[in-house]
């Protein structure tokens, strides 16, 4: 076919019906059978699109007027949606976004695993779906001489001033706002990425919502960081949440926010903060889930997947500081974990010694090499949990619960679509997928956590 006759053409306008949203948050309407893509449009509305680009398959357009609203549709609560791209949801009500999410889970498991009937739950959401955030990291730029802080604007490297953000928590807020005020009453340069000069790169925060300690990270260029002291003690007179200021040596050219050097400006090294039962030491660089509330929630009902009775041995596999395997050493006889990152296994054995629990023991490595050798001497495994990057398992892992055979598999993932895929894997070794139940970590945005539980066939 050539483009003239395609259904649509560039620069046309035409009034659609938007039937469905993709996973990257933008509305489909059809024109003959012939899909558009259109940011901010919501399923069930109907509306003018003008179309923007046409491609063999499919268009993409940008919706003009609308003529009939969704009743999910709200008016985004953030002055600055648009603009930062943070959020991709706002425009959704928080019910809409939980149905939104619940039926995305539910098509990439007939879609990819070839699983329709699997049970997919509604999902578990947040009562308060705002201020949620419990680490803050924004960029410092310069105006008429002065300090900003905020965050990059959409598609660029252009930083915009910001107050608020309406997911972070507001301590947190405020912390940022206070040490862009006191670093900028000192005179500190802003870093300036084009030039590789100035000193100021990132102010971080992590706040610990269940203790109420607070860390202030400051990023920045140079060793040298002048008024050290007296920025110190503004803060700390100011804030006294704040048990740990740190800087943070960054003096590559680089997008990655964090350099390899930290040194303690003043208290703690760690801020502390707990997970239903457990307590955990955080660092600047520590990995740690941005919303503890909602982590809890997921671990619960890893936890309750994992149907533990406290005589399994049970792997942790692609275990970050330890979270999910102290969870379940709570549970089980005894938990081993394995991660990759060697900071977050030492990040991990902390943890564990903090809480005192003796029956969890941490390996650094490649799970899908570490838990064949552990295999090979004689760990075998009751119950395996995963919860791997975006990517998901390595087939190689996947091969090796297949020949391992425990009992049941607990497969946490950021990510339904490779999930969907894994669980076909599985289920084509022997295992049949029994539920899947999705939770939202993060409010607003595209990201769908999902748990989901398997039980060995032969088992039944
Ligand atoms: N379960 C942890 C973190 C999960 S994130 C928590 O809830 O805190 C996924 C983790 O997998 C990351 O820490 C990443 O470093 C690690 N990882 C990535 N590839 C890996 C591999 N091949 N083997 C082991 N760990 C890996």
């Amino acid at each position: 076919m050539t483009k003239q006759q395609l259904p649509v053409q560039k620069n046309e306008y035409v009034d659609v019906t938007f039937e469905d949203l993709t996973h990257d948050g933008a509305g489909v309407a059809k024109v003959e059978g012939f899909p558009i893509f259109v940011p901010n449009a919501l399923p069930g509305e109907r509306g003018k699109v003008k179309v923007m680009k046409v491609k063999k398959g499919y268009a993409f357009g940008r919706l003009e007027e609308i003529h009939e609203e969704s009743q999910y549709r709200m008016t985004p609560p953030c002055p600055i949606y648009k603009e930062c791209g943070g959020c991709q949801l706002q425009h959704l009500s928080y019910e809409g976004q939980l149905v939104f999410k619940q039926k995305q889970v539910k098509e990439v498991m007939a879609r990819i695993g070839h699983l329709p009937d699997v049970p997919v739950h509604s999902v578990l959401g947040m009562n308060d779906p705002w201020r949620y955030r419990n680490k803050a990291q924004v960029p410092v730029g310069e105006r008429e001489g002065g300090l900003i802080a905020g965050f990059y604007q959409q598609r660029s490297h252009e930083i915009i001033d910001m107050e608020a953000c309406l997911i972070q928590q507001e301590k947190n807020d405020e912390i940022v706002q206070a040490v862009k005020e006191i670093c900028g009453k000192y005179d500190i340069r802003a870093y300036d990425e084009q030039k590789h000069r100035g000193t100021l790169r990132h102010i971080m925060t992590r706040y610990g919502l269940v203790t109420g300690e607070a860390m202030v990270v400051l990023v920045t260029k140079t060793e040298e960081l002048p008024h050290k002291n007296s920025i110190v003690q503004e803060i700390i007179e100011k804030f006294p949440q704040v048990k740990s200021i740190v800087q943070n040596v960054n003096s590559k050219r680089t997008n990655v926010i964090m350099g390899d050097k930290t040194n303690v400006l003043w208290g703690e090294e760690y801020i502390y903060d707990l997970i239903g039962d457990i307590k955990f030491a955080i660092s600047a660089r520590s990995f740690y889930q941005v919303n503890p509330k909602q982590t809890k929630v997921l671990y619960d009902k890893a936890l309750e997947y994992a149907q533990l009775t406290g005589e399994e041995t049970v792997i942790d596999a692609y275990c970050g500081i330890g979270t999910i395997s102290l969870f379940l050493a709570q549970k089980a006889k005894k938990v081993y974990g394995v991660e990759i990152v060697p900071e977050a296994i030492e990040d991990a054995k902390r943890n564990a010694k903090l809480n005192g629990m003796t029956n969890v023991e941490f390996e650094v490595g490649e799970a899908e090499r570490v838990i064949p050798d552990w295999y090979d001497k004689g760990i075998k495994a009751d119950v395996i949990v995963v919860d791997p990057p975006r990517k998901g398992c390595d087939e190689a892992l996947l091969q090796t619960i297949i020949d391992m055979k425990p009992k049941r598999v607990v497969y946490v993932s950021c990510n339904p679509a490779t999930l969907a895929r894994d669980l076909r894997i599985l289920e084509d070794g022997g295992y049949k997928t029994v539920q899947v139940q999705p939770v939202d970590m993060f409010p607003h945005t595209l990201h769908v956590e999902s748990v989901a539980v398997l039980q060995l066939k032969e088992d039944e």
